[in-house]
C-alpha cells in the first residue's frame, strides 16, 4: 500500500525547495476495486469469503505464512476491501503450496485456497504478479504454452523461466540439465498435439459458457 505522491505539484509557485516526492501508507477508498471481491468469489464459488470474521486461523494453520508479505487472512480482508493491485502483486499468493490446511481449518468454511488458485488465474491473465518471482513465470509460461501447443515441455519451459527471473540459476543448474538430458529424462524440443487448436477452443467455450452463468 506504499505510494509514492509528487508534493512539489502541491507546492505554491516558485517554491519548489525544501518539496521533495513522499510515501504515503495509506489507500484512498476511491482508489480501491470495489467489484474485486466480486469477482474472485466468482471464480473460486467463494461467496463464503464475505461472511469472513477475521480470526486468523487460516494464518496460523498455513505452513508458509511467515514468509508472505500478507497472511491469508490478511489476504482474504484486502480482497474484500478492494486491493486489488497489491493482492495481485503479493508473493503470498506465489507462496501458497495448496495444501489447504487454512480450508480445512477456517470456522466459517472459506474455501480460502480455491480463493489463492482464482488470484493466481487473475494475476496471470492480467499481467500483474511479481516479475522475477519464479513460481509466478512458471505458473505464466506453463499456461501459455499449454494454451499454444496443447502440450507442456519441461525444456523450453524451464529455459524460459531462469531467462526471466535469474540467468546465473541456468549456469549452476547447466550440469544437471545435461545429465538429464544425455538420459533422455529432459528434452529441448517443443512437443505439440496434432490438433493444437483445440485445446485452446475448448478452453474459450469453457469461459464463454461460464460467464452465460454468471450473467
Ligand atoms: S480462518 Fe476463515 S474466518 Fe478466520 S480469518 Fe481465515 S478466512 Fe477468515
Ligand atoms: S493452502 Fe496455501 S494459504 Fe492455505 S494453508 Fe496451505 S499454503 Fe497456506
Amino acid at each position: 500500500m506504499d505510494t509514492t505522491i509528487d508534493v512539489k505539484a502541491f507546492a505554491p509557485s516558485g517554491a519548489t525547495n525544501g518539496y521533495r516526492d513522499i510515501h504515503r501508507k495509506i489507500k484512498y477508498e476511491s482508489e480501491l476495486n470495489k467489484g474485486f471481491k466480486n469477482r474472485v468469489a466468482e471464480l473460486s464459488h467463494g461467496e463464503k469469503l464475505y461472511s469472513c470474521i477475521q480470526c486468523g486461523t487460516c494464518s496460523a494453520a498455513c505452513p508458509v505464512s511467515h514468509y508472505m508479505d500478507y497472511t491469508p487472512r490478511k489476504i482474504i480482508q484486502m480482497v474484500r476491501e478492494g486491493f486489488k493491485s497489491e493482492v495481485l502483486s503479493s508473493s503470498t499468493v506465489w507462496l501458497c503450496a495448496s495444501c489447504y490446511a487454512c480450508t480445512q481449518e477456517c470456522p466459517k468454511g472459506i474455501k480460502i485456497t480455491d480463493v489463492m488458485y482464482a488470484l493466481k488465474r487473475e494475476a496471470i491473465s492480467g499481467g500483474i504478479y511479481p516479475k522475477r518471482f519464479p513460481s509466478a513465470v512458471l505458473a505464466g509460461s506453463f499456461f501459455k504454452q499449454v494454451l499454444s501447443f496443447g502440450r507442456n515441455s519441461e525444456g523450453p519451459l524451464l529455459l524460459k523461466m531462469y531467462m526471466k527471473t535469474n540467468p546465473l540459476m541456468l549456469f549452476k543448474n547447466m550440469k544437471l540439465g545435461f545429465k538429464l538430458w544425455k538420459t533422455g529424462r529432459l528434452s529441448l524440443k517443443t512437443e505439440k498435439t496434432c490438433k493444437k487448436g483445440d485445446l485452446k477452443k475448448l478452453l474459450s467455450d469453457i469461459d464463454k459458457q461460464r460467464e452465460e452463468v454468471t450473467l
